[in-house]
């Protein structure tokens, strides 16, 4: 049988990719002669890091991270028939109308409440935390958010009264804003 020509040229060097010593880096695995026992191989578990640079724009949400960035929570109003929206809608689900924005208490009440025992990768090593929606007077549709302080789910109660926070440095987060217990 002829000898396979390298296709970059006679004399040229084998090519071949350059070995990597980053990430995961596997010298051996061991393998089977008999490949009718692969299906009861162990799963190969790995680690490696992973980044994602995820550029968005948050649209005509901005003034809402905006308001966080400076202390203000702000919802939006619909001035054609006056539902007031605690988490912002940019358009009335009532009516259709572009609302406004206007600014909301710092004040509200828990509404309902829970407390998560498991969360998403960014939350998992804050477990147990509570997640509460607020209402406030003059809104009539509640915000999710956090309410730190409390131990357990024992000391809260349905109707307490709860004051916003907000992170000093901005994350421009929707958790940029939580609530703690009202003096
Ligand atoms: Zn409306």
């Amino acid at each position: 049988m002829k000898k396979k020509e390298n296709p970059t040229g006679k004399n040229a060097p084998p090519v071949k990719v350059e070995e990597r010593m980053d990430g995961t880096t596997v010298f051996n695995i061991p393998f089977p002669q008999d490949l009718g026992t692969l299906k009861t191989m162990s799963p190969i578990i790995i680690k490696h890091p992973y980044h994602v640079d995820y550029v968005h724009s948050y649209g005509q949400d901005s003034p809402f991270f905006a308001g966080l960035s400076n202390g203000k929570l702000l919802g939006t109003k619909c001035g054609k028939c006056g539902y007031t929206y605690a988490t912002p809608r940019l358009s009335c689900a009532g009516c259709g109308q572009e609302t406004d924005w206007v600014e909301l208490p710092k004040e509200g009440r828990v509404h309902t409440f829970t407390t998560c025992f498991f969360g998403g990768e960014e939350f998992l090593k804050e477990t147990p935390f509570h997640l509460i929606l607020v209402e406030f007077d003059g809104a009539d549709t509640l915000l999710l958010a956090r309410l730190i302080g409390p131990q357990g789910p024992e000391n809260i109660r349905i109707g307490m009264k709860v004051t916003a926070k907000f992170r000093r440095n901005s994350q421009l987060k929707p958790t940029d804003v939580y609530f703690v217990p009202a003096e």
